[in-house]
């Protein structure tokens, strides 16, 4: 048998499978979506398995030498997912590969065999089968290679162990055990043998007497320390029934469950709303017979878009399938978690990045195993590897972050549409603010739409008032609060009601200046300004980490007026605390919530009414839901406008919208103060008026005027180099050929230096082609990106490909 590998080589041109001869003993084990290490060249690599062959056609073909995982971490149907990658996104087919699996996978190779007590008590009549156990027994843990080295044929007594529970194979991390084992303590014998060894101790044996009386009257397995610490009796008095033969100690796989020790109340189901039903029954018919159904929810906030995705995804599962949800990271709080673990309980496997990697391979190895139907995660969890797919939802389908800003820059969008494909499954995508491409596509029916424009319950959507700040500048209001916020802000104080302010980070970082000279200091390695960092008084790079203390004197005038300037969230922290004496403030910013369960914390705090505002981010922007929350302040609604991106209204259009969504949501009115300096702008006065339509209207003009997405795609190339002259010539030579091969009706345009310039030292130019959707241009492309590895090697100059760019810069 032969085994086609891909192999961890990170240049283009060997991207190719390499054909390595599966010894006997890795036979069982080498299957397709095997991690392999192999031979290459004078190195050992790791690799994976897309293929197995009863021929080669290579000449002295070499062996492959260990497989990483008893199970394969990866289905066909992934392997198959990582070459449409690789031609989609031009990355290298083991970039796809890798991105599919858990973070702990890609850097582990040990694993160790050990016995369990089954397996030290087994007795083969084989020989060499018993020497086999013996000498685990000896050395356990013993490391798998080792073990292979020395009995090359125990492949079938490895897979017999295991199946019957007499071997267990842990994946070691580092020196860590990935897989957590509990000791329990079992009964050994009949339950009429332990009352009999009761009666029969001597009476001295009183401890003893005890722990056998607790598994008279429990007779199941408990957890050892749990054991001992209920009867208050010591590991000897234990070890001492152990040895009698009555109780055995056992070691058992424990998953380790992030959500434990929190219940989840089973959610009362509400009879649906009429346009809920109408939603729901729609996409039922697209499930039976299975099939392939892309369709969108245009749902405005509180619409109960998510109390549709549980009923879809009960559906879904009464059919025998699976389920995949996917929210944006800052969504994936222990509220919308709870809605989903108390209908389905543990049927559900939450990958977070909050988890620790162990925790996150437990969840992925729930899924891997079938032991779980549904898989809640943020955008790589688009990768879970069920088998039997019947549902993925991608919860504001809008988000930004579903795209990865690293190689492999996929979208998890397009990632869902090619699985929906492979298991026939309804892809489903909800938002209140659709992207301008899926929007476009359902409305040239290529996915079925499905809106649903009230609140439930009739809760009016939140008034939405917009306050010039050009005005209040004339009036000689210089603070960053409007006359009306304040008056907002004060009589909700007064009533004991809560608020949410935020600020856009983008446009607000806090920067240093001198007021005489107008100096601003700036990162000495990339083209941006330093942000003022005010608790520990340092001025930070947010792209390469470059930090200094703060400057006490201008360092080109010398003069002493150097200060730092814009609004970041602790200056309106201060400045909320200044206007309004004794208002408890709640600040969630990178600062902030740093530490592990620092988010979830600030969180449940404010929920519990013990601030009086929420201020933050973006991070706040979404999927909140607090009962008392009546007024939302947008403290510069248009700061993200002037960005040099052609997404920049859109951009302005969504958040407006998700921050207005989190005003209001239940009995109390809401109310939105949206602080401006671009009243008239189309995005600000139609996302008060909360009216998508016509904002997607005036918005598609634009794009197709300036043909843009969704008229045509791009792709973007970035180059960076230490030295200009070098990119700029390697930019252009590469342009012309690009200019070649693009077919007409597409557009090239650039080089031209990046909107930042510089990055880390290192300089970066840019070029876009502009094509029609058609795939193929990809191949021809990817091709000149293949052959541009040459330049790297000789030069040392990176080209980066990102094809359906959501960032410009
Ligand atoms: P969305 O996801 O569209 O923002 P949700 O599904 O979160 O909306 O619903 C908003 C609120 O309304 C939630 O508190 C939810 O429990 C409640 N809700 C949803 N559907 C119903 C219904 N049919 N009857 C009563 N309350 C509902
Ligand atoms: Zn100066
Ligand atoms: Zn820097």
């Amino acid at each position: 048998m032969y085994a086609r590998v891909i192999v961890d080589v990170p240049v283009v041109d060997t991207d190719r499978p390499f054909d390595y001869a599966v010894p006997a003993a890795l036979l069982p084990f080498v299957r397709v979506g095997s991690r392999v290490s192999v031979p290459f060249g004078p190195r050992k690599l790791q690799g994976f398995v897309i293929e197995l062959a009863e021929q080669t056609d290579v000449d002295r073909v070499k062996a492959v030498l260990d497989v990483m995982d008893i199970e394969p971490p990866l289905t066909e149907e992934m392997v198959e997912l990582a070459r449409k990658m690789s031609a989609r996104y031009m990355c290298t087919q083991y970039a796809a590969l890798q991105s599919m699996i858990p973070a702990v996978l890609r850097s582990s190779y040990e694993k160790q065999v050990s016995l369990t007590s089954a397996g030290m008590a087994f007795e083969s009549g084989l020989m060499d089968e018993q020497a086999f156990y013996q000498h685990i027994k000896n050395r356990q843990p013993i490391a798998w290679d080792a073990l292979i080295k020395q009995f090359p044929m125990a492949a079938s007594w490895l897979t017999d162990g295991m199946k019957a529970g007499r071997i267990i194979v842990e994946q070691i991390v580092g020196d860590r055990v990935t897989k957590k084992t509990v000791t329990v303590i079992e009964p050994a014998v009949s339950l009429e043998q332990l009352e009999m060894a009761k009666v029969e101790l001597p009476k001295s044996a009183a401890r003893q007497k005890e722990v056998l009386s607790h598994f008279v009257h429990h007779y199941a397995a408990i957890d050892q320390p749990q054991l001992l610490a209920l009867l208050r009796v010591s590991n000897q008095t234990v070890k001492a029934l152990i040895d009698k033969g009555f109780l055995r100690r056992e070691e058992v796989e424990n998953y380790r469950d992030p959500f434990a020790g929190r219940t989840f109340a089973p959610v009362e189901k509400h009879p649906f709303t009429t346009q809920q039903q109408t939603v729901i029954n729609g996409i039922s018919e697209g499930m039976n017979p299975p099939q392939y159904y892309p369709c969108l929810i245009h749902g405005v906030t509180g619409s109960g878009k998510t109390e549709v995705y549980l009923e879809i995804m009960e559906r879904t599962i009464e059919q025998g399938r699976e389920a995949i949800l996917l929210v944006p990271e800052i969504s994936l709080t222990p509220q919308m978690v709870n809605r989903f673990k108390g209908r389905f309980g543990d049927q559900v496997a939450v990958m977070h990045s909050r988890l620790s990697q162990g925790e996150r391979y437990d969840e992925w190895r729930k899924i891997r195993r079938g032991q779980v139907k549904v898989a809640i995660g943020a955008r790589s969890a688009i990768f879970a590897p069920f088998r039997n797919l019947g549902l993925i939802i991608l919860d504001e389908e809008h988000e930004g972050s579903y795209k990865q800003e690293e190689t492999p820059r996929y979208h998890a969008r397009t990632i869902a549409q090619y699985r929906g494909l492979y298991h026939q499954a309804v892809v489903l995508f909800g938002s209140a603010t659709p992207s301008m491409e899926s929007y476009h596509e359902a409305q040239r029916g290529r996915i079925h739409l499905f809106t649903m424009d009230e609140r439930v319950n009739n809760r009016p959507m939140p008034v939405v008032n917009i306050v010039d700040m050009r005005e209040e500048l004339r009036e000689g209001n210089r603070t960053m609060f409007s006359k009306s916020l304040v008056e907002a802000i004060e009589d909700r104080l007064a009533k004991q009601e809560q608020m949410v302010m935020f600020l856009n980070r983008r446009g607000f970082s806090t920067f240093v200046m001198c007021r005489s000279c107008g100096y601003v200091a700036g990162c000495p390695h990339c083209d941006i300004s330093l942000t003022y960092h005010r608790s520990n008084r340092t001025l930070r790079c947010h792209y390469c980490g470059y930090t200094e203390s703060e400057p006490t004197l201008c360092p080109e005038c010398g003069s002493e007026h150097i200060r730092f300037f814009g609004t970041g969230t602790q200056k309106v922290e201060e400045e909320l605390s200044r206007h309004f004496p004794g208002i408890r403030v709640i600040r969630m910013d990178v600062d902030t919530t740093g530490r592990k369960g620092a988010h979830e914390k600030l969180l449940q705090d404010f929920r519990e009414g013990k601030g009086d505002v929420l201020l933050g981010t973006q991070m706040i922007a979404k999927g909140l839901d607090f009962p008392n929350v009546t007024l939302v302040g947008v403290l510069a609604a248009d700061s993200t406008l002037n960005l040099p991106d052609f997404r920049a209204a859109e951009r302005t259009f969504q958040l407006i919208t998700q921050v207005g969504g989190r005003a209001g949501r239940h009995e109390k009115q809401g109310e939105v103060i949206l602080q401006t300096y671009n009243t008239e702008h189309y995005s600000i006065q139609l996302a008060s008026r909360h009216d998508y339509s016509t904002f997607f209207v005036e918005e598609i003009k634009q794009r197709y005027e300036k043909n843009y997405p969704p008229y045509c795609r791009l792709i973007l190339f970035t180059f960076t180099h230490e030295n200009v002259p070098l990119i700029v010539k390697k930019a252009e030579q590469f342009a012309g050929k690009l200019r070649q091969i693009i077919p007409s009706g597409a557009f090239l345009l650039g080089p031209v230096a990046s909107p930042i310039a510089r990055i880390k030292d290192r300089y970066r130019f840019q070029c876009m082609v502009k094509y029609k959707n058609d795939p193929r241009v990809l191949p021809d492309i990817y091709r000149l990106v293949r052959a541009f590895d040459d330049e790297r090697k000789k030069t040392g100059i990176m080209l980066t490909v990102d094809v359906d760019p959501q960032m410009m810069m």
